[in-house]
This record gives C-alpha cells, sequence and structure tokens, in this order.
C-alpha cells in the first residue's frame, strides 16, 4: 500500500557543444528536448492505454500477485528541468507569464497562468512569431 516508485529518469542531452562541426547549437538544443518530449510521450501513453484501465497484475512484496492501477502523481525538477519540460526558454516562470525582468517581486494581483491551448494552435500552425512572444519553444510538447 502507498508504495511509489521512479518510473524514470530524464535524460539530459548535451547541449551546445560547439566542437561539433556541421551541427548548429540551436539545433542541438532542439533535438535534445525533443528526445525528453518523445520519452515522457511514451511513458504517458503507457499509463493511458487500455490495459491501464484494467490494471496490471504485479509481484508484491510479500510473493503474492496483485492487481496494481499505476498512477502519475509527482515528479521532481528543479527550475532548469520545468523549463524543460514545459518547453520555455529558461529566463520564464513555468507556472505564470511573468515579465523576465520581475520575476523574484512580489505582485499582489500575480500574472495570468501560461495559455497552453495557445501554444498548441501556435505550434500547429508554426507561428514561429507568437511561440518567440511565448518563450515557447517550437517542439511537439508530450504535455
Ligand atoms: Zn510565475
Amino acid at each position: 500500500m502507498q508504495a511509489w516508485l521512479p518510473i524514470a529518469f530524464l535524460p539530459v542531452g548535451p547541449k551546445r557543444a560547439n566542437k561539433i562541426r556541421g551541427y548548429p547549437v540551436d539545433m542541438q538544443e532542439i533535438q535534445a528536448l525533443e528526445t525528453v518530449h518523445d520519452i515522457l510521450e511514451y511513458m504517458l501513453k503507457l499509463l493511458s492505454n487500455a490495459q491501464y484501465q484494467q490494471g496490471y497484475e504485479m509481484v508484491c512484496a510479500d510473493g503474492n500477485i496483485q492487481l496494481c492501477f499505476p498512477k502519475l502523481f509527482c515528479w521532481l525538477t528543479d527550475h532548469m528541468e520545468n523549463a524543460i519540460l514545459h518547453g520555455i526558454a529558461s529566463n520564464h516562470c513555468p507556472a505564470c507569464i511573468t515579465p523576465t525582468e520581475k520575476l523574484g517581486e512580489h505582485v499582489e494581483t500575480g500574472y495570468p497562468i501560461h495559455c497552453h491551448a495557445d501554444y498548441r494552435t501556435a505550434y500547429m500552425e508554426s507561428d514561429m512569431s507568437s511561440l518567440n512572444i511565448y518563450a515557447v519553444k517550437n517542439i511537439r510538447n508530450a504535455l
């Protein structure tokens, strides 16, 4: 009961390896980010398939077989990992649209949270101008 297991450690690809000729730094960064999101999408897909709804038989610590329903309930990240998961520039808040120069300041009313539907639309329409304004990376985000 109440057991939890880490199901994955997401890779951190080498970024800005300037010594690779013909492999631009910006492309390296996008491909490393896409790799993380490909893995994340794979893991989340396993938790949403039909078998998941019926449970998985797993061997318990006492040797008995139990019908289990794995749930993803949290992940541990620091700010940089959060930026990777959200596909945003690292100098932006993953939760709200605080202007970069206002990060760390207390604002009574707060700032609006990110509108992921707008980001999805901009990505689907290859609207680089909007993605740049949102500080969102041009990747297919698994979330
Ligand atoms: Zn924020």
